[in-house]
C-alpha cells in the first residue's frame, strides 16, 4: 500500500484490545491501516508504577502480534523519544499516511478524547469516533436512567440492568431467590483461624512469556526511577490467558466470593477475588461473557446465589454505573473537593514504609503486584486519605498510577466519589468512614500492629481511630443533615469537651508528622 492509498486509519488505544471492537466495523485490510502507539507522557506525568506500565505495554504488544498473525496491515509505534503524547504521534501518522478518515472508539479518558479530536481537526481529515460497545449501558441509556431523578443510586440502576438483560431472574421475571441484593450475607470475616483452610488451591499464574519478559526489561530500564516491582508480575496479557483467569476464578473462588468479599488478611492479597479487572479494562474480556459464565455456574448449582449475585452486581451494576457517572459529570468532576481537603499525600504511599500495619500491607502489595482488592482500596488506603484530609486530586493521581486496572473512567468516580466523598454525595450516600475497630473486625492486621484500634488518644492510639473522631468533629455541621450519619454523630455527641480537645490535638500532631519535613512515622 502506498502512502496515499490509505482510506481509513484505524486507531487502537492501549485499553481497547478487542478483536470485536466497533473500530473494525467496515475494516478492509486492502484499503485501511491499523495504527497503535506507545507513548510516555501519562507514565511520566503520573509517575505510573512499573506493574501498570508493563501490563499495558505487554498486552498491546501481544495484541499487535495477533493482528499481524491475521495478516492485517498495521503500523505500531514503539516507545520513542520522538513523541511524548498520543496526539503528537497520531498527527505524525496522519501526515505520513494521509488517510481520508481517522477511525477510533471513544477513549476511556475525557482528556484523551478531547486531545484526539483536536489533533485530527488540526490535520483536516474526517474523524469517525464510535461508541464503545464493550459496555452494556450506552451514554444515551444512562442519560435516560438519570432523567427526572433527584438523586442517583447504583441499586436502582442495577435493578434496571438486571431486568433489561434478564440476568438472575426467575420465570416470572422476578429476582432469583426473591431479593435483588444479598449484600447483607456478604460480610463474613475469617475469624481467628484465618482463610488458610479455605484457600485450598493456588491461584492460576501467568508467567511472563518471551514478549512480556522483553517488556519487563524495557520498563525496568526506561522507567528506572518509578516505584513498583516486577519480580512477581504474572498478569494475563492475552485474551486466551484472560479467559483462563476467569475460568480459574469460577472454578475455585467464586463460591466463597460472596461471603468473604469484604475480608482482609495479612500476606493474602487475592483471597476470593477474581483478579479480572485489568483484563476487563484492557478489553481482553467482555463483561457479557463474564456475567453469563457466572450465571451459568449458579444455574448449574456450582455456586450459591449470594456469591453469583454479589459478583454480577460488581460488573453489571458498579462497573457500568461508575462509567455512566464519569461521562455525565466530566470534566468538572475531576476538580470536586466537597470537604475542602488539602493535605499532601504522605510519602509512604510510594514506598509502603509505615508502621501502620494495615497501610503497610495494602501499599506494599500494591507496589509489588499492582493490586489491592476493593476493601483494601476503600477501607484502608482510601479511608486513611479521607480521614487525614488529603487533597482528593492527589489521591486520584495515586490510584491512577499504581493499579494494573487503573483507567480514569473507572478509577476517578471510585476515588473521588466513593472513597473520598469529594463529590458531596453523588456516588455514595454518605462518607465511608470508620475507626480502626472496623479494620480489627475485618482483618488480622491489628494483631501485628504497634497501635491499638480501641484507643483514640495516647501513645498507642490507632491513627485511624484518632482521625475518625477528628473527621466527625471537623465535618459535624456538614454531615448533620445526613440521616445515614445519625448513629455516628450520636456517638460523637457522647465525647466530653476534654476528650474532643485531646483527639483534635493528637490528630493535628499526627498530620503534621506526615507533612513534608515532618517527623514521619516510617519504620517497618
Ligand atoms: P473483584 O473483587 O473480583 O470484583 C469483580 C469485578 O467487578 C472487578 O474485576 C471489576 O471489574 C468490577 N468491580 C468491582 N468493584 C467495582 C467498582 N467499585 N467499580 C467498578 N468496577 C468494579 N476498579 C478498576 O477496574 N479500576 C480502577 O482504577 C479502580 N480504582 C478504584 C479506586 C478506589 C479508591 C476504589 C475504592 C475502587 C477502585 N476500583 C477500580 C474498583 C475495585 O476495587 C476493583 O475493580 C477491584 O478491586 C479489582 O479486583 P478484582 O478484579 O479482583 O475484583
Ligand atoms: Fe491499622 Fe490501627 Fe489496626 Fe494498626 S491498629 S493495623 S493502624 S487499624
Amino acid at each position: 500500500m502506498t502512502r496515499s492509498d490509505v482510506r481509513q486509519l484505524i486507531v487502537i488505544l492501549g485499553d481497547q484490545l478487542d478483536h470485536g471492537s466497533a473500530v473494525f466495523d467496515g475494516f478492509d485490510p486492502r484499503q485501511d491501516l491499523i495504527w497503535m502507539a506507545e507513548v510516555t507522557d501519562e507514565s511520566a506525568r503520573l509517575q505510573v508504577t512499573l506493574p501498570r506500565i508493563t501490563i499495558f505495554l505487554a498486552a498491546m504488544r501481544h495484541f499487535r502480534d495477533e493482528l499481524l498473525a491475521l495478516g492485517h496491515p498495521l503500523e505500531y509505534v514503539e516507545l520513542t523519544e520522538d513523541y511524548a503524547t498520543l496526539s503528537q504521534a497520531l498527527k505524525a501518522a496522519v501526515v505520513r499516511h494521509r488517510p481520508q478518515r481517522v477511525v477510533v472508539v471513544e477513549p476511556g479518558e475525557w482528556h484523551i478524547k478531547q486531545a484526539l479530536r483536536a489533533a485530527v481537526a488540526e490535520c483536516a481529515v474526517d474523524y469517525d469516533e464510535r461508541e464503545d460497545r464493550h459496555f452494556l449501558c450506552s451514554h444515551a441509556e444512562f442519560a435516560r436512567h438519570c432523567a427526572g431523578r433527584k438523586q442517583l443510586r447504583m441499586e436502582y440502576f442495577y435493578r434496571e440492568m438486571r431486568r433489561r438483560y434478564r440476568i438472575l431472574l426467575d420465570e416470572n421475571a422476578q429476582p432469583e431467590g426473591g431479593d435483588w441484593n444479598y449484600d447483607s450475607d456478604n460480610r463474613k470475616t475469617f475469624g481467628k483461624a484465618g482463610p488458610a483452610g479455605l484457600l485450598s488451591r493456588p491461584i492460576a499464574s501467568f508467567e511472563p512469556d518471551r514478549l512480556t519478559l522483553e517488556v519487563i526489561a524495557l520498563v525496568r530500564k526506561r522507567f528506572a526511577s518509578h516505584a513498583g516491582q516486577l519480580d512477581a508480575f504474572d498478569w494475563p496479557v492475552t485474551r486466551a490467558d484472560a479467559r483462563l483467569a476467569l475460568q480459574d476464578f469460577i472454578d475455585h473462588r467464586l463460591a466463597a466470593f460472596g461471603d468473604y468479599q469484604d475480608a482482609m488478611w495479612t500476606h493474602e492479597p487475592w483471597l476470593f477475588h477474581s483478579r479480572i479487572s485489568a483484563a476487563l479494562n484492557l478489553k481482553l474480556l467482555n463483561p457479557r461473557e463474564v456475567i453469563t459464565a457466572v450465571e451459568q455456574a449458579f444455574r448449574a448449582g456450582r455456586v450459591p446465589l449470594a456469591s453469583a449475585e454479589g459478583f454480577i452486581r460488581q460488573i453489571l451494576g458498579w462497573r457500568e454505573y461508575v462509567r455512566g457517572i464519569y461521562w455525565r459529570l466530566m470534566p468538572g468532576y475531576l476538580h470536586q473537593n466537597a470537604l475542602g481537603a488539602a493535605e499532601p499525600l504522605p510519602d509512604f504511599f510510594w514506598t509502603g514504609r509505615t508502621d501502620l500495619h494495615c497501610l503497610h500491607q495494602a501499599i506494599d502489595q500494591t507496589l509489588k503486584l499492582g493490586y489491592a482488592h476493593h476493601i483494601q482500596r476503600l477501607m484502608v488506603t482510601g479511608l486513611f486519605c479521607l480521614l487525614l484530609g488529603v487533597e482528593p486530586q492527589a489521591v486520584h493521581r495515586w490510584y491512577l498510577a499504581v493499579y494494573v486496572d487503573a483507567v480514569e473512567w473507572v478509577e476517578l468516580p471510585n476515588t473521588l466519589g466513593m472513597s473520598q466523598y469529594a463529590d458531596g454525595g453523588v456516588l455514595a450516600s454518605k462518607p465511608y468512614v470508620a475507626s480502626g475497630k472496623y479494620l480489627a473486625r475485618m482483618s488480622n492486621y491489628c494483631v501485628s500492629c504497634r497501635y491499638d484500634p480501641a484507643e483514640s488518644v495516647g501513645p498507642k492510639a490507632c491513627p485511624f481511630t484518632t482521625l475518625y473522631w477528628d473527621f466527625l468533629l471537623r465535618h459535624e455541621t456538614k454531615l448533620a443533615g445526613n440521616s445515614r450519619m445519625a448513629l455516628q454523630l450520636r456517638n460523637l455527641g457522647k465525647l466530653t469537651a476534654t476528650q474532643r480537645e485531646r483527639i483534635v490535638q493528637q490528630a493535628e500532631a499526627f498530620r503534621a508528622s506526615l507533612r513534608p519535613g515532618g517527623r514521619s512515622n516510617l519504620s517497618s
